[in-house]
Parts: C-alpha cells; sequence; structure tokens
C-alpha cells in the first residue's frame, strides 16, 4: 500500500491521507482533521464510497 499526503477537499487540511489498494485497485482517500473519506476504483476513477461531515451521502453521478 502506497501512502502520500493530499490536502483535503472538504476542510482543506493538508493532514489528509491517499492509499492506494492494488490488490483492490482502489484509492482511499481519508481526514484525519474533518473525518473526510472517500473511495474511489483505482482503474475507472467512479467514486465507490464517499462521506463527508455535514453531508449524509453522495452518490455519484
Ligand atoms: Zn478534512
Amino acid at each position: 500500500m502506497r501512502n502520500h499526503k493530499i490536502n483535503c477537499s472538504n476542510c482543506g487540511s493538508d493532514r489528509a491521507e491517499r492509499h492506494y489498494i492494488p490488490d483492490l485497485e482502489l484509492v482511499r482517500s481519508q481526514c484525519p482533521a474533518c473525518d473526510y473519506l472517500l473511495v474511489t476504483c483505482a482503474a475507472t476513477g467512479k467514486v465507490i464510497e464517499s462521506y463527508a461531515p455535514g453531508i449524509a451521502a453522495v452518490h455519484a453521478r
């Protein structure tokens, strides 16, 4: 698993991390500052799971 720091797209914190999970071809982004979570498919870019505080559920269009 490879990790690297990103800026949170929800709160702007630079403490957010992106984890690449090769076995599942998923990219998981999470932010410890605001509990933001985003899981996307690395192959297609499709959003698998998304959560951000104040937003109950965010669905891919
Ligand atoms: Zn955040």
